[in-house]
């Protein structure tokens, strides 16, 4: 063993490092940690009121993309309206998407998480006539869905994005990219932000992420999900710490079918609500 010189004294350990943990993944993991279960119990609770949700393919994502960006702000009605309003004054040869779902008695419905009726099946709009339209006149098109005025530009900067960046109006490359890649590079196209990207991605590519809209947000502060304050960003954030990839879906549709038909933003069902013995908002010391 060798001697230290005399006068000299042990070197200090050197503090570790410590990364910050950011706080949406804090909230996350704190919440595992406090009350454990609570998202399997809010999806196992809401399947059995609503019934399990399947993920569909629903439009083509330029379709789902812009029906999206329609629907931003106003109801789902009128955004279909404004959609078929594209469909017939831009005609195209293109193949006929579906948006309704099949019931397995053979009768359609709305696709899940939707508040309008569903588009009846047919071909997309003629995207290239769509971009290259005179603004004012887009703006009619399209002036039933409400806010024409923001969204005829939002449209024709997104198709002209897509275009650029695919060399037609594909929007199928975002499947290579991360999901966060993807969704970074939706948000760069002005007026798309997280919401709009993240059901594109989720409902057309299955990708990992929580589209969170008016009622996902208020639903989620009330059982505790997230914190009192948290907006749909954080919650997004929030969320892509808390669920498990095969999650995203069921968890997305039914805190929206919830919110519509059982946690009204003023008057909440409580007493019919299988989620009440572990809500913050029903028992605020709720496990
Ligand atoms: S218990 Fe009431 S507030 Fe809580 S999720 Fe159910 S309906 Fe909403």
């Amino acid at each position: 063993m060798s001697a230290r010189p005399s006068g000299t004294s042990a070197p200090k350990p050197r503090p570790r490092s410590r990364r910050p943990v950011e706080p949406a993944r804090a909230w996350a993991r704190s919440l595992q940690r406090r009350r454990p279960g609570l998202v399997e119990f809010v999806i196992a609770g809401l399947s059995g009121l609503y019934g399990v949700p399947a993920p569909a393919q629903r439009l083509d994502p330029v379709s789902e993309l812009v029906l999206t960006i329609l629907s931003q702000n106003t109801a789902d009605l009128n955004s279909e309206r404004a959609f078929e309003a594209l469909r017939q004054t831009y005609p195209s040869g293109g193949p006929i998407t579906t948006h309704r779902m099949l019931r397995p008695d053979g009768t359609e419905a709305p696709p899940e998480g939707w508040g309008g009726v569903g588009l009846a099946p047919g071909a997309p709009p003629d995207w290239a006539a769509v971009e290259g339209e005179d603004v004012g006149a887009l703006i009619e098109v399209i002036r039933i869905g409400g806010l024409a005025n923001q969204k005829a530009p939002r449209i024709q900067a997104a198709l002209r994005a897509i275009r650029e960046r695919s060399g037609g109006y594909d929007l199928g490359f975002v499947a290579e990219l991360p999901p966060r890649d993807a969704r970074d590079w939706l948000t760069t196209i002005p007026g798309i932000g997280r919401k709009t990207a993240s059901i594109v991605l989720l409902f057309c590519f299955g990708m990992p992420l929580m589209p969170v809209d008016t009622h996902v947000e208020r639903v989620s502060r009330r059982i505790g999900l997230a914190p009192p304050t948290a907006g749909p960003d954080e919650q997004h954030e929030i969320y892509a710490h808390l669920l498990a990839p095969d999650q995203f879906y069921a968890a997305h549709v039914l805190l929206i079918q919830h919110g519509r038909r059982t946690c009204d933003a003023r008057r909440p069902a409580c007493d019919r609500c299988p989620i009440a013995p572990r809500c913050r908002f029903f028992d605020p010391r709720a496990e």
